[in-house]
């Protein structure tokens, strides 16, 4: 089953070395029992103070994101 990020929905990988999962997008990490605690939030819950938090910051990632790949051209 592929998960996603509950952050920035991107795609989350197995590391095995810290044995959890981590964003292929912004780093965050996840195990088992946070991924699940989190969807439920998602499922469950109107908008509060985490879930603007968590909007500041991908509008932060957005933004470094956008400025890395300028770089890299
Ligand atoms: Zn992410």
């Amino acid at each position: 089953m592929p998960s996603y990020c509950t952050e920035c929905g991107g795609m989350l990988v197995w590391d095995r070395k810290l044995r959890q999962y981590s964003c292929e997008s912004c780093g965050m990490t996840f195990n088992e029992a946070q991924l699940s605690a989190a969807r439920d939030r998602l499922r469950d819950r109107p908008e509060d103070d985490d879930d603007r938090r968590r909007r500041r910051h991908s509008e932060y990632l957005d933004w470094w994101t956008s400025s890395k790949q300028k770089k890299r051209e």
